[in-house]
This record gives C-alpha cells, sequence and structure tokens, in this order.
C-alpha cells in the first residue's frame, strides 16, 4: 500500500460542490434516490451509490434540511440470464419478471424479493437506511400507472428524444434504419397475461411484448406477446405494464420527485440514460428532473464484479473480512469519479491506514493542517455509527489475524488477554474500556476470515498439535544445544517482545548458530515452516510456558 499511497489525491472538496448543488433546489423534502436491477446477488461495488446517496442526506440533515435516501431495487425488470448456481429451469423464466420468479431459495416473496432482501439486510451494518421501494411495487401506484399514461401519450416526443440522443453516433445507414424502427415503437412493453413475459427471447436476441397502439380517449393499449403471440386491445387498467428501461427511470424520478440520483460512469456518460432522461423529464414530465452525480466504479483487484457471474463479492463478503467504515473510507475519499481499486490481499494496511486517519481526527497523531481538515470533513462521514466523543483505540488487524489463528491451541480467555496487553501497550492504557473490548470479537472473526481467503503464505500460521516427527528428524546436535540454551533463557524471568527477540539472537550467538539458522528451527518446531510472523511477538503471543514445553518437547 505504502508504494501506492502518494499517488491516490484525496479530495473532499466533491462533498460540499455536491451538496451546493443540491441545495439549488430547494424542495421541502430532499430525496436522494439510488436504484439496482435485481439480477443476481448484488456485488459490493454497488455500495458505493449507495454510501455517496448517504452521505448527501447526512450533510443535508446536518444544515437542518429534511431528507432521506431510497433504494429502488428494480424488480421488475425481465430474466435475461440466470447464475449458473440457480436450480430454476431458464426455459421456463427467461422474459419473467424478477418479480413474479419463485424464489429457489425458499425464504422469500420471490426471485426479485431474494436479492433484494439479501442486499438490504447489510445496509445497517454500512450505517445506510434508505426507504426501499420495489419497482414492481411502484408499478400498482396511481402515480406510476398515471405516468406510465403519459409517457404512452407523449410517445411522439419520446421517440423524438430518442432518435436525438440514441441515434447520436450513428452512421447513415443505421440512422435510417433506426428511425424507420421508431415509427412504430411504444415506450412501454405488456406483461402477457397468458404466458407472463414481457419479452421474448434471451441475450441477444430479445423481442418485447411492446404496446402497438394507445388511445388516450378510450385509455385502451393494444399489444401482441412475442412469446407465445397473444394479442388484444383492451382497457389500460386491465393489463401489468412496465416502461422500457431509458423511459423507466425518468418516470421514476418524476413519481418519486427524486432531488438526486447518483449514477455509475455508464449510466451517467455525456448523452447517456440519465440525459436522456433529463430531456424527458423536461419535455414529458414538465421538470427539472434530479442532480445527475457521476462516480466510477469500484474494483476489487482480482476479482471479476459481475452480478451474473457466479462468484459474487457482495456487501456481506465484505462485511466477513474487513470494517465497514474502510469501505466507505475508501470510497469517499477521492473524487467521486475516480476509480478505487481495493487490492483485498491489502486490507490489515488499509485498515491501519483508516486508523491512522481516525487518530487525526481525534487529533491524536502529529498530522499537519491540512490532514485534519480532511478528517474533520470525511471521518464522520466513514463512521457507521455517530461519531464517538471520546476516540475508541482498536486492535491492531495485523495483531488480530495471527492471535485469531491460535484459536486451537490458546484459549479465548487467553487470546483476549493477549490483545488487552497489546492494546495496553499500543494506545498506553492503564485499562481497557468496554467499548474497545465490544469491537475485539469482531476484529478477530474477521482478520481469521481476511487471512483464510486472502493472506499469503507468509501470513497464515497453523501450529500444530505436536512437532511432527519428520521435523523432529532434521534437527541437528547444533540445533538442540541452540534450543537447550534457549528454554534456559527464556525460562529466566517474563520477558518483553523486544528482549524475546534479543535473546534468540543472543543465544545463537553464543552456542555459534547463525541467526538465520536459529530462527528457522524455531520456525520449523512451531509452525513447520521456516519462516513467519516475527518470533518476539509471536513467542509472546504463544505464552513462554507453552513455548518452554514445545521447545522440550524435541529435545
Ligand atoms: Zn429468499
Ligand atoms: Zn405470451
Amino acid at each position: 500500500m505504502t508504494s501506492e499511497e502518494p499517488q491516490e489525491e484525496f479530495s473532499i472538496h466533491w462533498i460540499r460542490d455536491l451538496v451546493d448543488r443540491v441545495l439549488e433546489r430547494n424542495p421541502e423534502q430532499y430525496l436522494i434516490v439510488t436504484g439496482k436491477s435485481m439480477s443476481g446477488s448484488v456485488h459490493i461495488g454497488f455500495m458505493k451509490e449507495v454510501i455517496i446517496a448517504d452521505v448527501i442526506k447526512r450533510e443535508l440533515q446536518a444544515l437542518g434540511k429534511q431528507a432521506k435516501t431510497v433504494f429502488i431495487s428494480d424488480d421488475y425488470d425481465p430474466i435475461r440470464s440466470f447464475p449458473p448456481s440457480l436450480t430454476l429451469s431458464p426455459d421456463e423464466y427467461m422474459g419473467v419478471p424478477y418479480s413474479d420468479a419463485p424464489d429457489p431459495y425458499g425464504c422469500c416473496e420471490s426471485l426479485g424479493t431474494h436479492w433484494t432482501n439479501e442486499l438490504v439486510e447489510s445496509f445497517p451494518e454500512f450505517g445506510v437506511d434508505p426507504e426501499v421501494v420495489l419497482q414492481s411495487q411502484l408499478y400498482k401506484t396511481k402515480k406510476m400507472l398515471d405516468a406510465v399514461r403519459t409517457c404512452l401519450a407523449n410517445t411522439e416526443t419520446i421517440r423524438a428524444i430518442l432518435i436525438e440522443y440514441v441515434a447520436r453516433d450513428f452512421d447513415e445507414k443505421q440512422k435510417t434504419e433506426y428511425i424507420e424502427s421508431m415509427k412504430t415503437w411504444y415506450p412501454a412493453s405488456v406483461i402477457c397475461p397468458v404466458c407472463g413475459r414481457i419479452q421474448s427471447g434471451g441475450k441477444g436476441s430479445i423481442v418485447p411484448n411492446r404496446v402497438t397502439a394507445y388511445s388516450p380517449e378510450d385509455d385502451e393499449v393494444s399489444y401482441e406477446c412475442a412469446h407465445c403471440g397473444h394479442s388484444e386491445t383492451a382497457k389500460f387498467d386491465k393489463l401489468r405494464m412496465k416502461l422500457s428501461w431509458r423511459v423507466d427511470w425518468p418516470a421514476k424520478w418524476y413519481v418519486m420527485q427524486t432531488t438526486c440520483e447518483p449514477a455509475g460512469k455508464d449510466h451517467a456518460v455525456k448523452g447517456g440514460s440519465y440525459d436522456t432522461g433529463l430531456e424527458m423529464s423536461r419535455r414529458v414530465f414538465g421538470w427539472s428532473g434530479p442532480v445527475k452525480v457521476p462516480f466510477e466504479w469500484v474494483r476489487l483487484a482480482g476479482r471479476d464484479m459481475g452480478t451474473s457471474k457466479g462468484n459474487v463479492f457482495t456487501p456481506r463478503s465484505w462485511l466477513n473480512i474487513a470494517p465497514p467504515e474502510l469501505f466507505r473510507y475508501m470510497v469517499l475519499r477521492t473524487d467521486l469519479e475516480k476509480a478505487n481499486n481495493i487490492q483485498t490481499d491489502l486490507i490489515p494496511d488499509l485498515v491501519d491506514i483508516y486508523e491512522t486517519f481516525e487518530r487525526t481526527y481525534y487529533g491524536l497523531d502529529d498530522a499537519d493542517s491540512e490532514k485534519q481538515d480532511f478528517a474533520r470533513v470525511l471521518y464522520p462521514n466513514t463512521e457507521v455509527h455517530p461519531v464517538s466523543d471520546e476516540y475508541i483505540p482498536k486492535l491492531s488487524f495485523k495483531f488480530a489475524t495471527v492471535t485469531s489463528q491460535l484459536k486451537g491451541i490458546l484459549s479465548e480467555e487467553t487470546i483476549l488477554e493477549r490483545c488487552y496487553n497489546v492494546l495496553k501497550k499500543q494506545h498506553n492504557l492503564t485499562e481497557i474500556s468496554p467499548d474497545t473490548k465490544a469491537l475485539i470479537p469482531t476484529r478477530l472473526s474477521r482478520a481469521l476470515a481476511w487471512v483464510k481467503e486472502f493472506g499469503s503464505d507468509q501470513e497464515k500460521v497453523e501450529v500444530p498439535d505436536n512437532v511432527p516427527t519428520e521435523i523432529i528428524a532434521t534437527l541437528t546436535e547444533a540445533d538442540k544445544s541452540f534450543l537447550a540454551s534457549l528454554v534456559e533463557t527464556l525460562g529466566v524471568d517474563s520477558l518483553e517482545e523486544d528482549d524475546i527477540q534479543a535473546a534468540i539472537f543472543n543465544t545463537a550467538r553464543d552456542v555459534h548458530v547463525k541467526p538465520k539458522r536459529a530462527f528457522q528451527v524455531l520456525y520449523m518446531i512451531l509452525i513447520s515452516r521456516k519462516s513467519g510472523p516475527r518470533l518476539g511477538p509471536f513467542l509472546s503471543m504463544l505464552g513462554i510456558d507453552w513455548v518452554l514445553e514445545r521447545i522440550k518437547s524435541v529435545l
């Protein structure tokens, strides 16, 4: 991390600038909206959007404004593909809205709500609390149905906007074809009452059940099902309809009266779906639409974050290995339009960086005034809970990765005792507060989960119950005399970590064993490897009595 750190440009200006832009709207209630299609388990990257919305809300509330966040789960979208692990038959459900497909896990009302719930249940731990709105439910409200009517009645205008925006970069031939295809195009599709589909075909060959005519006078809709061929003209009220996605977005903005919505750069690109939506907001719905907030995606190094692939790194996956505050910090500390590349193998270093930043906020470390200003604005926004008046010392994540792996060797009590000792030393404490103690078990379990999944061989320690006989067989007479001397040195009195480290050096020198070999021998009899964590702290963690017994067992 240290090599990467200086290249990062920290910026808090975006928060101030953004809130200023949002404030210009001056509505009675500020509504900051996020949304996600529910085509599978949602990856951690999406949390960036939710956290940006949360920060805008927090800043507005701090200014005394009425503000809230909303998360819209787009569960009314049609199924296009399934993650490979799913047991549902793709043939049976392709083209059916996610909200209409059963939950194969058996716990929720639909497949769409299953993935919604999976995401939403992690929200409190990330410090976000948006109101959750299901798109499928929104489409049952009178407001939304009226918006669908408005769009159908304004089909000509919407066609013109799409031709203007979508065909902008087409060549002449493509443009002519597109304009021709738009002559019969309507902005809504119908969920077929016979086969339950809103479109036919899978990726690459999708044909929606488009409305083919709409009469505002009779409020009647004609359509044809591309899958089963069913067609009819029916009263608007008798049908279930969904707007096509470029139109669905501005309709939701209008219905919700969204003040601001962040969007990933693929949608927020100039002339993209966000801009098309804003144009429709003005020309179809007669209002400005929300404040556009473009942001760059989050990448986890070495991880494919695609939702449709099987192995998704979800917000829950993050919570298993790292503090949520770290994620908030990583995505908020730079300009929103800068990509965040989070290297999961560096989580312990990143936690250290975050906790140094935390101490800067509390004025505990010597930091320049620029860093202090940065911490003053950013730190409260990285925290999941209201900021505590006093600094709560945290157990070092790096220490926790080693300690947590000693569960088989040390009792829980002993492990906690070791953690308290390290905390006292590191933070100069005479006593450990209940707040500090309360954080330790989670830190240990995250550190253990992290080291198991992402730790290097060096970071993984496994202490076998007994020293394997094949390792004892490799010890020379010189090794053994070193070990025998070490038993005497270490057995004298209670030694500090640095004293242990020094004692190993001195003993090795006294018996003419090279220090490198001496260290190797100790690692071999402790963890059956030639290297490992720093020995002084490691032996201290294991406890000198335990170490002496271990050494004696090979002599
Ligand atoms: Zn479920
Ligand atoms: Zn059908």
